[in-house]
Formats: C-alpha cells, structure tokens, sequence
C-alpha cells in the first residue's frame, strides 16, 4: 500500500493542495497537486500530476462548495476515488503565524490550536484561513495527524535587535515584534545551497522572495539574520496589492484627517496598494512589462528600486555579501526585474551574465563576479511535507 502525505495551504478564496508519496526512502515524492478556488463565488476544482497533465477541471455548486470544509470535502472526496488504495500517514499546513512559541513546525493538538487562535490579530487576513483547514481535517479525518508548519519560524533565531521595534518594553512582550515572514521558502533555499551553489552555502546571502508577496531575507551560514518582512506581511517590498515598507505618519493622517476607518486602511494597504495601487494597471508584473502605461512603469522602476534599497540595507546587516539567490513567481521566471535589480547592484560587484540570467540559471552572473546571483526555484509545500514526515514518521507497519 502506498503511504501518503497532504498538504494544505489555505487562503481567503482558495484551499491548494499537494499529495507526496513517501517511498521506502521516506522521501516525499509529487503525486498530484491543485486547488479548489473560488470559494465563495464561482468554486472550481482543479488537479494536475507531477508532470502538469491535468487530473481534474471541474467547475462546482456555489451552494455545495462554500468554505474550506466543503472545499476539504470535494479534495478528499477526489482523493478516495483517485487514490483509494493510498494510505494517509498525516496532513501538513501552511500556517502563517507561529508566534514567539513556535520555532519549529509542531503536531497539532487542541491546545497548539487554542495557542495558534491566539495569533489572529497578529495576521487576521490568514490565519483563520489555515485554521479552518485544520479544524476541517479535524471533523472530517479526526484519526489523521496534523502538522503546522509556520512561515514565522524560520526567522525565530533573527537577533533581539532585527526582533525590535522603537517601542515601549510592554509592546514587544504582548508580541509586537518583527516576526518575518516566507520562512518556509527561505528556509527551503537554505538547504538547497549546499548542492545547488555550495560556493555561496556558508556565506552572506541575500534571497529575494518575489512572488505575489514579496520580500527579503538575510542568511548568513543558512540561518535567517534578518527580513524585510515584520509584524505583519505588509513590510518592506511594495507586493502585488500591499504597500510595503511606509511611514507610520501616513496612517495617522488617513485616520486623523481622511477619517478613515481601521477597516478602509488595512484595505487600502493590504488589497489596493503595491504594483496595482501605484501602476493603476495591474498586480501582475507580467501586465506591467508588456504596458506602455506611464503607471505600469513607474510601478516597476518603485519595485526595483526597493529591492535595491533592502539590498543594500541587508549587505549590511550582514557586513558584506557573497550572493544573491532570486525565487518565487517574478524571481524564477522574469529575467527582465532579475537583470534590472542586478544592473542597479553592479557597484557591489554583481556583474550580470545576460546569456545565463536567459536561460535561468541556476547562476547568472559571470565566473568570478566578486558577488554571484542565482536562480533558485522554491518549493515551500515540499518543505511542509519534509517536516510532517519528520514530526509524524512513518508507522512501523507501514516501514518496511
Ligand atoms: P504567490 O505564491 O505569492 O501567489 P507566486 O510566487 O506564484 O506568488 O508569484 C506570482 C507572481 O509571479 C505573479 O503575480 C506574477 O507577477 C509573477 N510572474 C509569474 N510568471 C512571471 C513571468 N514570466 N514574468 C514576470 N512575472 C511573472
């Protein structure tokens, strides 16, 4: 019989899902993955293999399909019937917040659950979301184990200085610090240096997370230093619809003078900011390169010119810099942002291989770059199944 593992990553409108085999080796192996999203308004069930070929395209009831338990019933539903003689050892999350507790991802019992509804204030545009996928599994495959892994956790080790900020002592010890967030991404990165670019693996590093969400974090010997990323995922890099790094006084003034509800601010920062907010055209920095739209090019040339900025901010928490690594969706697969973030770096010795960025890497720069760039492709749900395995183990049974 063939021993499985789920994975679960649930947004506002989506719940993603991967299921890995776990061989003899016990090394998760990509069976299927996909997502029912659309929930709420037009659900839609969709699955692909390993290889991309489409296992399922399904469009669904609105009233059968409207939250993440129904949509956990759909994928379980569909997994009987595709993978009926499969066993399901355990399924693993994506949480967002760990908290101060959680430097590590932890089996979920009722109180790591009560623990984590805690964290809601401190990201309430997700973390209901993945605790509705954990109390779904719950009801629906009470027998199953769960396990939470944290995009905080990775950055637990981050010195009191990078955890801080300018704020009275009773802030920090309610938990208003910065957290740092993708962790689970970096952390991924981290432990592909080693045979991905082992010159780069025990040095300064640099690794932009430039994604939908985007931001930046600081690996010296592949432990995390610091982040862009603080108390919530609205930090640092201005992303597809948030802000980024802003002056605390803006939002006074939206709230003293615009009167502006707490609601309308996070709206504006976390849905109508960022790319859409300064190009009027689009989130997607595919649209922006293919605009002529003064907008779209302003809201790349601000984009690139923040990641330089945090570039040179995190060279110097680190004192000095050996290597760029850029990943997620705009990092692996635009060369045009990589070569322009490279060119504004060239003054620390980044001397860009235009053929290599082309082709994609994994190295971009030329032989003897004084810094190296790279492309590495992140695999945050790989990470996730790697560390359920680890926690939840295979039964003895099920070992030989
Ligand atoms: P998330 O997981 O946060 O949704 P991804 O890492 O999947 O984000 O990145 C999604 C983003 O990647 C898209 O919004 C798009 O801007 C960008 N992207 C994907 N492919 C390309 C490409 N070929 N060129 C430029 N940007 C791209």
């Amino acid at each position: 019989m063939t021993d499985a593992i789920l994975v679960l990553n649930a947004g506002s409108s989506s719940l993603k899902f991967r299921v890995y085999a776990v061989d003899a080796s016990g090394k998760p192996g990509l069976m299927a993955k996909g997502q029912v999203e659309g929930l709420g308004v037009r659900p839609h069930f969709v699955a692909r293999d390993a290889q991309g070929a489409s296992l399922a395209d399904d469009s669904l009831s609105k009233d059968a399909v409207s939250g993440h338990a129904d949509a956990l019933s759909q994928l379980a539903t569909w997994l009987r019937s595709r993978y009926g003689g499969t066993r399901l050892l355990a399924v693993g999350h994506r949480v967002v917040h760990g908290g101060v507790k959680y430097a590590t991802s932890v089996v979920v019992t009722d109180a790591v659950l009560a623990e984590l509804e805690r964290l809601v204030p401190l990201a309430p545009l997700h973390q209901p979301h993945n605790l509705a996928a954990i109390r779904a599994v719950q009801a629906r495959l009470p027998q199953v184990p769960q396990v939470a892994c944290f995009d905080t956790s990775f950055h637990r080790g981050h010195p009191e200085l990078a955890d801080r900020f300018a704020l009275p002592e009773t802030l920090y010890a309610e938990g208003v610090r910065r957290y740092g967030f993708h962790g689970l991404s970096y952390e991924y990165i981290a432990r592909a240096l080693p045979r991905v670019a082992p010159e780069i693996a025990t040095g300064n590093v640099v690794v932009a997370h430039l994604g939908s969400g985007a931001s930046m974090c600081a690996l010296r010997a592949g432990k995390s230093v610091d982040s862009t990323l603080g108390f919530t995922a609205l930090d640092g890099l201005p992303m597809g619809t948030r802000c980024g790094a802003i002056d605390p006084g803006v939002l006074l003034y939206l709230i003293a003078e615009k009167g502006m509800s707490a609601k309308a601010v996070e709206r504006l920062l976390y849905k109508e900011s960022g790319l859409i907010g300064l190009s009027g055209v689009s989130n997607d920095v595919r649209d922006l390169l293919e605009s002529d739209k003064p907008g779209a090019r302003l809201a790349l040339d601000y984009f690139v010119y923040r990641i330089n900025r945090e570039l040179g901010a995190l060279s110097a928490v680190l004192g000095g810099l050996d290597a760029i690594v850029f990943t997620a969706g705009i990092g692996e697969n635009s060369p045009e942002i990589r070569a322009r973030v490279c060119r504004a770096a060239a003054w620390m010795g980044i001397a860009l291989d235009e053929r290599r960025n082309r082709a994609g890497g994994p190295r971009i720069t030329a032989d003897g770059a004084a810094v190296s760039a790279w492309v590495i492709p992140t695999d945050e749900e790989g990470m996730i199944a790697t560390h359920t395995l680890a926690l939840v183990g295979r039964p003895a049974a099920a070992a030989s």
